[in-house]
């Protein structure tokens, strides 16, 4: 099976803080199968470290409120069209991310509340009814 993971979750220091995700749970579960790491915000050309980012009132921006949708939504794009391109069957997301987040994102305060939701890759995923699971759910 072809599988897209959020590449933070492999070990990939693409986080906002330089860091990473990695899961020992994603590395075995994906053994024997091909893998597309993908990380949205590098893609849609944003550097690593980069300022933290949330969804405000539908917007991506910087809590100083300045705006990086355009590069959120591009980079999104980008990462679709590589799931797209090779028959993806299963995108698996990284937890809570403005680009990744399957079931909840921060609420845009900046203070790390969650609310319901989806980052903006994940969203466009649910919307043509790419399957997708948030890492926490692989058992
Ligand atoms: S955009 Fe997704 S893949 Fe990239 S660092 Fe954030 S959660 Fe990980």
């Amino acid at each position: 099976m072809n599988i897209a993971v959020s590449a933070c979750l492999l070990g990939e220091n693409c986080k906002y803080n330089g860091g990473n995700n990695l899961s020992e749970k994603v590395a075995e579960f994906v053994k024997g199968h091909k893998v597309f790491p993908l990380c949205p915000e590098v893609m849609g050309g944003l550097p690593t470290p980069r300022e933290p980012a949330e969804i405000v009132a539908g917007i991506v921006r910087h809590k100083d409120g300045s705006s990086v949708d355009e590069e959120f939504r591009k980079g999104a794009e980008l990462a679709l069209k590589t799931v797209e391109d090779n028959d993806v069957e299963l995108v698996i997301l990284q937890s809570r991310s403005p680009s990744c987040g399957v079931g909840s994102v921060y609420d845009g305060s900046f203070s790390g509340k969650l609310i319901p939701g989806q980052g903006i890759f994940a969203r466009m995923l649910a919307e043509r009814n790419i399957r997708m699971i948030d890492v926490s759910e692989l058992k």
